[in-house]
């Protein structure tokens, strides 16, 4: 196999790395449950789901057969002027499980593209109503994705820094942690004083990226509160929180007030394939049922709704449904509950967060909590070591498991956890 490592190096740039990182990327061969097969027969606990996408453990059969059915049937159909069932299904089963007021389903393919919908969709909103409102919110520390929109409405970073002068402006609220949450209310409502805001986005309740940090539903329903009062479009991305990482099947089921469109991907084929949808209200939808040619929405990908990866999350969601999938997520919340009060007054942890199925331990360091803390190189081959992926946001570790993770596999985790800081002086 050393030649495909060999192929790999000179032929392929993978995401997130840099081009001169030595490191040998694992080659994983198969895949099965939580477990990824290395070429040379090591087996790996999957413990953050692939990027967050995996819900239903690897080569999962049933998504399996659901897939290679739908590639026998129709594979792919441009979606301007012709549609399919797969879709049809999909849009009536996201529907059943979204916020009530969610009215009509937008296909697209990833996380980005889904955000970069709304964000186009909200715009459009107001133009195409002969309005200007040019401003658009977002929270501090955002990550939205990694397109030009997408990256525009999250935060600056060296991440971005590259691209600084394309991306277009964007008023950022402080991050509504418990001390500050009637402050940033108040600097919210300064800002819709100041400016002509279209539009709020929003990580509900998590913010993945920025090291699973995690806010209060009454400030977040307070937010959207004070932004819909102000006629702003709220958009909620979902992209992560999605599919019952938080314990709920949608984080803005926490909420009282409904967002206005919700960007959603990761879990919703159960992280086989790619796929997202951007969903919207009726109100949104009315601005855009014009006779006008100019006020439609001109937005679409070669593989909107492709087939194979609609009836992928169909089977998906019928296996989230079910009865096990949700009994698995109360108890992986219960036994992340009971670990945080293990573990949360050990020296080496400033603190233990969790919702639903994740969990973030961040810990104790000099250089402060950062995505480039170098704590980072120490606990990732820490883990990999051990079999156990588990790829830190700087000096955050966190668990974000497949949901069929069985309760001692997430002990076993959890062993490894505690081991690694013990191991911390
Ligand atoms: N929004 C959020 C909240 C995310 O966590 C991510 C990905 N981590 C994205 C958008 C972008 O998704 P994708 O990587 O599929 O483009």
């Amino acid at each position: 196999m050393s030649d495909l490592h060999d192929i790999d190096k000179k032929l392929i740039w993978h995401p997130f790395t840099s081009l001169m990182d030595e490191t040998e990327r694992l080659l994983i061969t198969s895949a099965e449950g939580i477990y990824l097969t290395t070429d040379d027969g090591r087996k790996i606990i999957d413990a953050v789901s692939s990027w967050w996408v995996n819900l239903h453990g690897h080569s999962n059969p049933i998504i399996a057969n659901a897939i290679s059915e739908q590639a026998r049937k129709l594979e792919h159909v441009i979606f301007a002027g012709f549609t399919h069932e797969p879709a049809i299904t999909l849009a009536k089963n996201l529907i059943s499980i979204l916020p009530s007021n969610q009215a009509k389903i937008f296909f697209s393919d990833n996380g980005s593209t889904a955000v970069e919908v709304g964000l186009k969709m909200a715009y459009q909103y107001w133009y195409n109503q002969g309005i200007t409102k040019k401003t658009i919110v977002a929270i501090d520390g955002s990550y939205h994705g990694d397109t030009m929109g997408a990256m525009s409405v999250g935060e600056r970073n060296i991440f971005t820094n590259a691209f600084a002068p394309l991306l277009f402006d964007v008023e950022f609220i402080d991050f509504p942690s418990a001390d500050k949450e009637v402050y940033v209310v108040e600097q919210f409502k300064n800002i819709i004083h100041q400016q002509d805001v279209g539009v709020f986005i929003f990580e509900p309740l998590v913010q993945g990226a920025a090291g699973m940090r995690m806010y209060s539903p009454a400030v977040l329903d307070r937010l959207i509160q004070v932004a819909q009062e102000n006629n702003i479009i709220c958009m909620a991305d979902e992209v992560f929180t999605g599919f019952g990482r938080t314990g709920k099947l949608f984080a803005s089921q926490y909420l009282k007030h409904q967002p206005d469109i919700m960007a959603i991907s990761k879990g919703i084929t159960g992280g086989t394939m790619a796929l997202s949808v951007t969903s919207c209200s009726d109100k949104i939808v009315k601005a855009f049922q014009s006779a006008e040619i100019i006020k439609t929405f001109f937005h679409g990908h070669s593989y909107t709704a492709n087939p194979i990866a609609c009836a992928a999350a169909n089977a998906s969601f019928t296996l989230l449904m079910d009865d096990d999938c949700q009994q698995s997520i109360k108890r992986i919340s219960s036994q992340h509950e009971q670990f945080k009060h293990k573990i949360k007054n050990h020296k080496a942890v400033k603190e233990v967060r969790n919702i639903g199925t994740i969990i973030a331990i961040e810990l104790e360091s000099k250089d402060g909590t950062s995505y480039f803390n170098d704590i980072r190189k120490k606990i990732y081959p820490y883990f990999l070591e051990r079999n156990i992926l588990l790829r830190p946001l700087g000096n955050v570790i966190y668990i974000v498991p497949p949901y069929v993770i069985e309760e001692r596999e997430l002990n076993e985790v959890y062993d490894c956890i505690e081991m690694f800081l013990e191991s911390l002086d």
